[in-house]
């Protein structure tokens, strides 16, 4: 495996695989690896011949208030996981060679990108979809792969590549969790070990929802009620937001049908932990 930091050091190794004939899959992180990301490398390994997982804290994603300064970097360890999990190339460059000093093209995907965590987080879509097509651009992956976990993420830049004809086959993986449930997060490092206890409400308020709408309940506000009231039980949360969604459009839904996405953020303690399941029609009794 090789830690390459320049973007021509990577595209010179990367045409060579190419000319090889060698398929390339990215997983594109902030590092700090953990399961969740070491699952989306597995996905990868097993079907790609080469992979390259991109590990860079992208500063044009974070806001001002945000904890971009303080996000746990660590790429001697990543370094070592990647390597036993069957990475080819890490590409972990600085801010300055992703970015240049005067950068001014960024991409942003329309309405997607306002609802859910977009409407707290300004600018954080554009941020996301703008490392993203560098990315794509620089390493040109044949499949790239994203986690569950950031559903919202995934739908946006799955619209991006869609609408600019970007040649990659974007894969979805599922949320890798904790034993009591809780999404693995670089971000849970941050907790107390009385917020990390309490951060476990989160998926259990989420599976409450899925055997309820599993029983008939189909009103998304009664199902949102629940859920915050198993929130807030918990002295330590705070709920940005609990939304019942369309899994393509985002947009609320009047009444639980179909397919859903029932998507939250919430601060436990300081940190801001955001979670989602999927339903799709077999689990959803029709009325
Ligand atoms: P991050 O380093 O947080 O930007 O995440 C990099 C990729 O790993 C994104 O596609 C995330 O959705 C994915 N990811 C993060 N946590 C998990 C998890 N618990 N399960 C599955 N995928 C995850």
């Amino acid at each position: 495996m090789e830690i390459i930091k320049d973007i021509s050091g990577i595209k010179d190794r990367l045409s060579n695989e190419k000319k090889a004939g060698h398929n390339i899959g990215l997983v594109p992180t902030m590092g700090y690896l953990h399961e969740g990301h070491l699952n989306l490398i597995k996905k990868a390994v097993e079907n790609n011949d080469v992979v390259v997982v991109s590990i860079f804290v992208n500063p044009t994603q974070f806001g001002p208030e945000e904890d971009y300064e303080e996000y746990p970097r660590d790429l001697d360890r990543d370094a070592r996981l990647a390597k036993k999990t069957g990475v080819d190339y890490i590409f972990s460059p600085e801010p300055d060679e992703m970015y240049f000093a005067d950068h001014s093209t960024f991409v942003q995907v329309e309405e997607l990108t306002d609802r859910l965590c977009g409407a707290f987080r300004e600018g954080h879509f554009r941020g996301v979809a703008t490392v993203v097509s560098k990315l794509f651009n620089i390493i040109m992956p044949d499949k790239a792969y994203f986690g569950q976990k950031d559903f919202q993420q995934f739908v946006i830049l799955k619209r991006m590549v869609r609408d600019l004809n970007i040649p990659v086959a974007m894969e979805r993986i599922p949320t890798v969790r904790e034993e009591d449930g809780l999404a693995v997060s670089s971000r849970n490092k941050y907790l107390s070990e009385r917020g990390r206890e309490t951060a476990a409400v989160l998926y259990k308020s989420l599976k409450k929802a899925r055997s309820l709408i599993k029983k008939g309940e189909n009103d998304p506000e009664k199902i949102k009620n629940k859920i915050e009231a198993m929130i807030q039980k918990h002295d330590l949360t705070e709920i940005e937001y609990i939304e019942i969604v369309d899994p393509e459009t985002l947009k609320s839904r009047e009444e639980i049908r179909d397919k859903v996405v029932i998507a939250l953020a919430v601060y436990v303690e300081e940190t801001r932990l955001i979670d989602n399941i999927y339903l799709d029609r077999e689990e959803i009794p029709h009325a």
